[in-house]
């Protein structure tokens, strides 16, 4: 069996996290190094490793994952000034965790290109 990823020891509770909103399909916690006012990660309770999985994933896990993460963006308040979902997949992405997570970037005015 291979290791487990930070993320699902995040999910068992075996290591500690800042949770914002979790329901049955989703996790949404924040990032200990966050890059904007608010950064959050979210992701989904079943697994998937990364955002290029996601087109064999069942679409009704994609799903709900999608729509978990428009709901955590609201529930953040980010609505009115808008904010930045990010999925960094593999190497030239820097994906370093190897469960799918957004990036939930916003509360200050974002950059584009990024780096
Ligand atoms: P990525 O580079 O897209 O794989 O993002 C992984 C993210 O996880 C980075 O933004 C890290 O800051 C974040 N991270 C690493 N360890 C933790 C942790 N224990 N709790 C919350 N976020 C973490």
């Amino acid at each position: 069996m291979s290791e487990q990823t930070l993320f699902e020891k995040i999910l068992a509770g075996e290591i500690p996290s800042d949770a914002v909103y979790e329901d049955e399909h989703v996790y949404a916690f924040r990032d200990i190094n966050p890059q904007a006012p608010t950064h959050v990660l979210v992701i989904p309770k079943r697994k998937m490793q990364s955002f290029a999985d996601i087109r064999q994933a069942d679409a009704a896990d994609v799903g709900v994952f999608m729509q978990g993460v428009s709901r955590v963006a609201a529930q953040l308040g980010l609505e009115k000034d808008g904010y930045r979902v990010v999925f960094n997949t593999g190497t030239h992405g820097q994906q370093t965790v190897h469960y799918i997570h957004a990036h939930i970037l916003g509360g200050r005015q974002l950059q584009w290109p990024p780096g």
